[in-house]
């Protein structure tokens, strides 16, 4: 048997609707497609308001530009991310300040944040990783306190919760990812959600290369022009049109990754504490979205050793980031604090295959081959 890490999910209409999009006429941005995404993601999750991008990396340069992030500012990530939460602030010359993970899980360590706040801070990143929610009470209340702007990158986290508030809609602003890997795709994609009144109308001038492009369509204004920075984030409606059949199917697709996530931990719990292996951990405040299975090995040894084993049984698991303040570009620019946290979890976390296809005998086939290495 050989089974990938990830297979992207077609619905069946991808296809219908990019044709549709292209025989519209209208192929650029901002179209049919567009909006109809932006609105049915405005009013599940309750965003004040939702752009379209090209990317999550996009959405995330969107927020720094609002952020008004200057060279100097610090701003407050995760060590342990992908690389756009942090370089998205950098390009506009953020000073990164790196936070540690939790011991629990690889979330950020909100009770070690407040020690990192000076009166250059900026913006705080919380990171939901596996679309588990960060205590978000706890950095609000740090935001609130410092006066600071909190940019959710749930770029893993659509249709997760905390305390029964949808992710993305408590910071105010959020980013989210479509790219393949996520549990709703347009190949390349991501969203800009603007909770915050005050930087709604000056999202969408960014998102259209720093024009009023936007209220001149509305009929708000006669002319349009140049009125501020800004690029050219948003997506053809080529892309909308795929992530449009995506998102009608979002609560299909949700649920069946769930009941994929729940039968590795079922399969491989006892397992797991018989090879002092930890498994996800979910906390009572957050949900769980069915975006990746990972667990924590003892060391990178045993780490290594079960991604060969499965590999050589056809089987492709993998590790996850590798700590941003130790990487080749950043390393050098730290501060010297140890974070060990996220250098446990850049060693020791392995994530198993899961997407929407994956069958019940793969399944069991993954969780079989698993159990015949014991230490
Ligand atoms: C996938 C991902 C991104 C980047 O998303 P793109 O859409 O590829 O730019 C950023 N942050 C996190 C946490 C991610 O998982």
């Amino acid at each position: 048997m050989k089974i990938p890490f990830n297979k992207p999910y077609l619905t069946g209409r991808e296809m219908d609707y990019i044709y549709q999009a292209v025989y519209s006429g209208k192929i650029s941005g901002n179209g049919m497609f567009t909006q109809k995404c932006q609105r049915l993601l405005e009013s599940r999750y309750g965003f004040k308001k939702a752009l379209l991008t090209t990317s999550c990396t996009d959405a995330l340069e969107m927020g720094a530009i609002l952020a008004d992030i200057k060279p100097g500012d610090e701003v407050i990530v995760p060590s342990y991310t992908f690389v756009s939460t942090a370089l998205a602030f950098v390009r506009q010359g953020a000073k990164i300040i790196f936070a540690d993970s939790r011991p629990d899980h690889p979330g950020i360590d909100e009770d070690k944040l407040e020690e990192l706040i000076t009166p250059k801070t900026k913006v705080i990143v919380p990171v939901h990783y596996a679309g588990v929610a960060c205590d978000m009470d706890k950095i609000m209340s740090l935001a609130d306190k410092y006066n600071l702007i909190v940019i959710e990158d749930a770029a893993q986290a659509i249709d997760s919760f905390y305390r029964g508030k949808p992710l993305g809609s408590i910071g105010h602003l959020a980013t989210f990812s479509f790219h393949e890997t996520k549990n709703i795709n347009s190949g390349e994609g991501g969203l800009l959600a603007i909770n915050d009144e005050r930087f709604i109308r000056r999202s969408e001038i960014i998102w259209e290369i720093g024009t009023n492009r936007s209220e001149f369509f509305r009929g708000e204004v006669n002319k349009y022009g140049w009125v501020d920075i800004g690029s050219s984030f948003l997506p053809s409606e080529i892309t909308a049109a795929y992530l449009w059949a995506q998102l009608e199917n979002l609560d299909n697709i949700q649920k069946r990754r769930i009941e994929i996530w729940q039968q590795y931990f079922a399969g491989l719990n006892d397992w797991a504490i018989n090879n002092g292996i930890k498994m996800p951990k979910i906390p009572d405040y957050a949900t769980n979205n069915g975006h990746l299975f990972y667990m924590v090995c003892g060391s990178g040894d045993q780490r290594n050793q079960i991604i060969n084993y499965l590999k050589e049984n056809g089987i492709q698991a993998t590790f996850h980031y590798l700590s941003l303040h130790q990487s080749l570009f950043y390393k050098s620019k730290q501060d010297g604090r140890e974070l060990p946290q996220s250098d446990r979890y850049t060693n020791c976390l392995l994530r198993l295959p899961l997407f929407y296809e994956l069958k019940e005998n793969e399944i069991e086939y993954i969780i079989n081959t698993i159990k015949q290495i014991t230490k």
